[in-house]
């Protein structure tokens, strides 16, 4: 069962599969016994490896436990859940937060428990895929606006008559590392009384000195606007929230089935996503952003974030394959993830200007 459907997709080089990485994640990382210079990973503040996040999380498990044991409203979570909400709503400038699993989970559980049938969704059409299937559950009418085009979207909140109206958007879109113009859709949203869920997995600890998209853009909390953000990414653990008023918090505790139907996240992710958040200084993210223009200048190709697509026509896997022989990790992303294959290379804090110059000399060489 499902032999020839696989062997189809590997006839067709969209098969996918594992590697198996035997160091601490990081900008250089080993696999198969060979060290790599590592650009594909979110650990944008390289975080992931950082000692502080490593004795928090080992200090939990000592205190809590190596696991939660229940969901969160049957006594899974501790103090440190708590602590940690307080944080993040914090660094949020929020109200309140509520800590989940993933990003995928706090997405697809969010988004369903904020729409449901009679309303509207709209959505971006390069939104991530958590969006997309949050949507789906929601079971709410799903407008897709073309992408960053606010006309469009103008146009269908005019012409919808539902009574909640929930803009979604991810503030940096993962695969191309576009920007979403997140000042004009807020403008949107409050000319037209709708609700604005702002995914930002890739602002997070990049943006507006590490505070994220709203930061960056200059804008202020409403009780309309829920931000979601991941410790997963810049935060190198795990996890993710929605940070928004108390009442939407007090809802979701309510409504949100994948936190509720979800064993509480065990403490050691919670206490080392805690200590990322305290590790997060304008200094270290000044570094990320200072190899971010060091990249962009190497490899000739402009970016207004951390993630630099770059475009190989039909040769990608062989683009791809040159880097690794070279001992760099630039994986293909391929379709269905994004409509045309592409090299998505990420820059973190922890590369050196050494890593960044083989990078650019190893792409110049493999274009050719
Ligand atoms: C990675 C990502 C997610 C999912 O977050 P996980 O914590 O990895 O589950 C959601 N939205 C966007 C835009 C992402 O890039």
């Amino acid at each position: 069962m499902f032999k020839d459907d696989i062997d189809r997709l590997r006839a067709m080089g969209l098969e996918r599969t594992l590697t198996a990485r035997t160091s601490k994640q990081g900008p250089r990382i080993v696999m198969e016994g060979r060290e790599y210079i590592n650009f594909a990973s979110n650990d944008y503040l390289s975080l992931a490896s950082d000692p502080r996040l490593l004795s928090a999380a080992g200090e939990a498990v000592m205190r809590y436990g190596a696991g939660g044991g229940a969901s969160r409203l049957l006594g899974g979570g501790c103090e440190a859940h708590a602590c940690l909400e307080r944080k993040l709503a914090d660094f949020k400038r929020a109200e309140a937060a509520l800590f989940f699993a993933s990003g995928y989970a706090a997405n697809t559980g969010a988004i369903a428990a904020l729409a449901g049938r009679g309303d509207a969704i709209f959505s971006d059409e390069l939104n991530h895929a958590s969006i997309i299937d949050g949507c789906r559950l929601s079971r709410a009418v799903t407008h897709i606006y073309r992408h960053r085009d606010l006309d469009h979207l103008g146009r269908l909140l005019a012409a919808s008559g539902a009574a909640r109206r929930l803009v979604v958007t991810d503030t940096v879109f993962s695969m191309t590392g576009e920007l979403a113009p997140v000042d004009r859709i807020y403008k949107c949203c409050e000319a037209h009384g709708a609700m604005l869920y702002l995914d930002d997995a890739h602002g997070t600890g990049v943006l507006g000195a590490g505070h994220g998209a709203l930061e960056h853009f200059g804008l202020s909390v409403q009780p309309w606007l829920i931000q979601m953000g991941t410790c997963s990414k810049a935060l190198g653990t795990q996890g993710a929230f929605i940070a928004a008023s108390a009442d939407v918090v007090r809802w979701l505790i309510n409504k949100a089935r994948s936190f509720i139907y979800s064993t509480a996240p065990s403490p050691a992710i919670v206490a080392a996503a805690a200590a990322a958040i305290d590790a997060v200084t304008p200094e270290l993210v000044a570094r990320l952003w200072a190899n971010q223009a060091l990249a962009t200048e190497a490899l000739g190709t402009p970016s207004d974030t951390p993630i630099i697509a770059l475009g190989t026509a039909s040769c990608t896997l062989e683009v791809a394959a040159a880097l690794l022989a070279r001992g760099i990790y630039a994986p293909a992303i391929r379709p269905p993830t994004v409509p045309e294959a592409l090299i998505r290379i990420t820059v973190t804090a922890g590369h050196a200007p050494e890593d960044i110059a083989e990078l650019g000399r190893a792409v110049r060489e493999a274009l050719k």
